[in-house]
């Protein structure tokens, strides 16, 4: 690589800075000087919960990674959305993310690699000509390419992020009676919002917060994070397990994206949820819980015996998880009448003996991080 940068993109740096300035001092201003009025918070409210989930349950969960299928209505409301979070047409933003997973951390080949820093990760990546436009960019989204409202927006991408940005709010605008003020929240406000919500997950997911399942990527677990970005937070869990339609897999986890999937296959607009299987989340999580004893007893050069009696703990926890899953995978195959009370009760003891190990392994390991720590 050369020393000298590549060609700024004046589109992207002019968009960026533009309606950064514009939320941090037009929309003040204006508050101050004219007001809001309800009806604008009202719709940038909405706009912005539209174009953010059309990028999360459209852009990235439903296309890039395939997690579900939806009826072609959603996808025509989440097309739209996309293109109102002005974050390139699904095709190429797939294109970009599937590189990204797939070269994760490469900073030559993940287009937005967490490895070249923060500011890169962010917004770096998109300000300059990084990506070579070659003739096989799309090479790896062919599958999109048959889609035809992937294709419609793609090749109308310019008209339908104008009609969203600035014709919608503006039509609402006039409609209500402020389209300066409208046009401020509901377009550029709103905007700035969902670009750098969507922008944390490529630069502070990857930064920021736990790695429960798995440490071959930089990704990171944080809650907080989910919060700003409908879910996307649990990025650990989605690099390690990227086809799942969940991020956060608890039911308390906050993940809008997932529960909007989840109402979408309720009222028959969405079917093919994928899931991956409890059991290897639960193998992932614990064989990284068993990694991160391990090292803490390399780096103390502590008593072996402590490592002896880790790896048995481990192993009988990891006997309980696969008897127990076995036998729950073997009853699910069953037809209900196939059941009878005692293999309900069989399956119910096994289930506490691994919980019971569990907990055994949890204390153990809490003694060893006390000792040896
Ligand atoms: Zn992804
Ligand atoms: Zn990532």
């Amino acid at each position: 690589m050369s020393d000298s940068k590549p060609r700024l993109i004046l589109v992207n740096t002019l968009l960026f800075v533009l309606t950064f300035l514009g939320a941090a001092v037009l929309v003040p201003l204006y508050g101050f000087s004219q007001g809001y009025q309800t009806e604008a918070l009202w719709v940038a409210f909405l706009f912005w919960a539209w174009s953010g989930l059309s990028i999360t349950a459209g852009y990235h969960r439903l296309w890039s990674h395939k997690a579900y299928s939806a009826h072609p209505v959603v996808q025509w409301l989440l097309a739209i959305g996309g293109a109102m979070a002005l974050q390139n047409s699904i095709l190429h933003w797939s294109s970009d993310h599937r590189r990204h997973h797939k070269h994760v951390d490469d900073n030559d080949r993940d287009p937005y690699s967490a490895g070249r820093g923060f500011w890169f990760s962010h917004i770096g990546w998109m300000l300059r000509e990084y990506q070579q436009v070659t003739p096989d960019l799309y090479n790896n989204v062919r599958d999109l390419q048959k889609n035809p409202i992937v294709m419609n927006q793609h090749n109308h991408y310019g008209k339908w992020v104008l009609a969203t940005n600035v014709g919608l709010p503006a039509l609402i605008g006039w409609m209500t009676g402020d389209v300066l003020g409208m046009l401020l929240l509901a377009g550029v406000l709103r905007l700035v919002l969902v670009h750098h919500g969507t922008f944390f997950i490529n630069s502070l997911a990857h930064i920021w917060g736990t790695q429960p399942f798995s440490d071959k990527h930089s990704s990171r677990d944080n809650g907080v994070l989910a919060l700003l970005t409908f879910g996307e937070g649990y990025h650990n869990f989605h690099h390690t397990f990227e086809y799942d339609y969940r991020n956060g897999i608890r039911w308390w986890h906050f993940d809008p994206t997932k529960w909007l999937i989840r109402a979408l296959a309720k009222m028959g607009l969405a079917k093919d949820l994928r899931k991956v299987p409890a059991d290897r989340i639960e193998s992932a999580r614990l064989a990284m819980q068993l990694k991160s004893s391990q090292r803490l007893l390399a780096e103390h050069h502590s008593a072996s015996e402590w490592l002896t009696k880790l790896e048995e703990e481990y192993d009988r926890l990891l006997a309980e998880l696969q008897r127990y899953y076995a036998e729950k995978q073997r009853q699910l195959a069953l037809h209900k009448h196939e059941l009878d009370r005692s293999a309900r009760a069989q399956l119910a003891e096994l289930r506490q003996t691994f919980e019971h190990q569990k907990r055994q392994w949890q204390t153990f390991r809490a003694q060893l991080h006390a000792q040896v720590a």
